[in-house]
């Protein structure tokens, strides 16, 4: 989660990038696809710099295009150009849907004590089946990687309502002020917490669209909505009794997270979902080797095109699924 600092084999640099650059492909970093129109029997891709303050931008023309700019990324870039921008309008109307969060959890403990120290060591080496639909792993940080803290919050049951919570958690903050204080102030936080991360592969779906909210402060953005008949539970189903076990037996402070146990809000790293696949366009966004409906030469390879929650971290199935993809596409003779 935050990088590895002793020079990982398995980076991108270092596979897939590495071998790409060496069969010929110009990689352009620090750059973000803004548009990708047909354009006489091919597609124009503009591409503007990303890091820069004055943005310059590009146009590159394809034959094909493969989309891999992860959930969140090709949700907003196609859903921007079929209905903001109308560069590519025939998109399914699927675009968007099934978007799945793995049923995750994200919750903890911080030890009372500093004798033992949580970061030393691979920061996820074990999986635990808590039943037979949850997998939990404890992860762990280096040392003076602390800044996940700012997402933690005590460990508060969603059963009552968002004030009642607040309330809960200034109540614990005056009961319990040393755990307080150890829970999200004092320093050496990564030195004492194992942070546990609930999956299950229960079946729970949202929606993507263009709108506005609060979280794209009113103005015209990507917003999720829930869809009809599959609610997403901000608390995991066991999570909140594995963590409190796990606490008591490690003398720690139990945690959850603001969004979660506070706010109510379902919170995930595995987003996963919205390129539906379907025979045609009112099936899918794509078909089953993941070229999109109604423009041909378009691809989506991300974790988009991931049709569950695995239920597990799910970047091996993600590179698995690009890989059954490369293998159906032609090689040049
Ligand atoms: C904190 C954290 C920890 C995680 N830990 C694990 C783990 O231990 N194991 C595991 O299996 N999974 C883990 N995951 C999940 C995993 O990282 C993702 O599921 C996976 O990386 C998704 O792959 P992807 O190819 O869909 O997208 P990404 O890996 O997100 O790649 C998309 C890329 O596209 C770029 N992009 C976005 N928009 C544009 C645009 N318009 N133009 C150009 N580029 C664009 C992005 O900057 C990004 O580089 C973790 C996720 C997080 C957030």
């Amino acid at each position: 989660m935050v990088g590895c600092r002793h020079n990982a084999k398995n980076t991108l640099p270092k596979n897939y990038l590495y071998f790409a650059e060496k069969n010929g492909a110009e990689i352009r970093a620090e750059v973000e696809v803004t548009d990708v129109r047909p354009s006489t029997g091919k597609y124009e891709v503009t591409h503007q710099t990303s890091t820069s303050l004055f943005k310059s931008k590009q146009t590159v023309r394809a034959n094909n295009v493969i989309f891999s700019a992860g959930v969140m990324g090709t949700m907003k870039l196609l859903l921007n150009l079929r209905d903001v921008k109308k560069s590519l309008p025939n998109l399914s109307g699927r675009l968007g849907t099934m978007v799945r969060t793995n049923s995750e959890g994200l919750l903890g403990s911080v030890a009372r004590k500093s004798d033992i120290n949580y970061s030393e060591g691979v920061s996820i080496s074990s999986i635990y089946n808590f039943d037979e639909m949850t997998r939990i792993e404890p992860v762990r940080y280096p040392d003076g990687s602390s800044l996940m803290r700012f997402l933690a919050a005590p460990l508060i049951d969603t059963d009552v309502s968002v004030p009642m919570r607040l309330l809960k958690f200034i109540g614990w903050a005056l009961t319990h002020p040393i755990d307080f204080l150890k829970a999200l102030f004092l320093p050496g936080w990564a030195h004492n917490v194992t942070i546990l991360l609930v999956m299950q592969h229960a079946d729970n779906r949202m929606r993507f669209r263009i709108g506005r909210s609060l979280f794209t402060l009113f103005r015209t953005g990507m917003v999720a909505d829930e869809e009809p008949g599959y609610e997403i539970n901000a608390q995991v189903k066991g999570s909140h009794e594995v963590t409190r076990e796990f606490a008591k037996r490690t003398n720690g402070v139990a945690l959850g997270s603001v969004g979660e146990n506070l706010l109510g809000m379902p919170t995930t790293a595995h987003i996963l979902g919205g390129a539906p696949i379907g025979k045609n366009a009112d099936d899918g966004l794509v078909d089953e080797n993941f070229a999109v409906h109604n423009y041909e030469g378009l691809y989506i390879i991300d974790g988009s095109i991931m049709p569950a929650n695995p239920g597990v971290n799910p970047s091996l199935t993600i590179t698995a699924l690009a890989e059954y993809a490369m293998s159906k596409v032609q090689s040049k003779k």
